[in-house]
């Protein structure tokens, strides 16, 4: 099988099939994974251009997202954003 597009759709599906015992390869044009959360280098800094945070409200989003916390991958960040 293979997923075009390493952003985060596409390693979400491409996780899933591997979990699921399906061979599978991801094609990405970009030099780097992550599509539209992928994260820009300045004077070796790392900066996030486009998405910067995400809500969870789907339980088997949030054991996925367990797991990258378990991982050190993702972190709380706050429950109130105030405009
Ligand atoms: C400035 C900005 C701020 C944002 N802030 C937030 C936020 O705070 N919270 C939030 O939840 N969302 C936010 N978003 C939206 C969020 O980033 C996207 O909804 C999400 O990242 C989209 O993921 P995706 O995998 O569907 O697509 P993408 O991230 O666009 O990934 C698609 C990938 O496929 C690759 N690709 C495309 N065509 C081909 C091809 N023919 N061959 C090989 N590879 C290909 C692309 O290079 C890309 O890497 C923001 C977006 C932007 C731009």
């Amino acid at each position: 099988m293979v997923v075009v597009g390493a952003g985060v759709a596409g390693v979400a599906c491409a996780t899933e099939l591997a979990r699921a015992g399906v061979p599978v390869r991801v094609r990405e044009r970009a030099r780097v994974t992550g599509g539209r959360m992928a994260s820009k280098r300045f004077d070796g800094r790392p900066a996030d251009l486009g998405a910067a945070y995400f809500t969870v409200d789907d339980p088997d989003f949030a054991a996925v997202v367990d797991r990258w916390r378990a991982a050190g991958l993702a972190r709380e960040w706050t429950d109130t954003l105030v405009a």
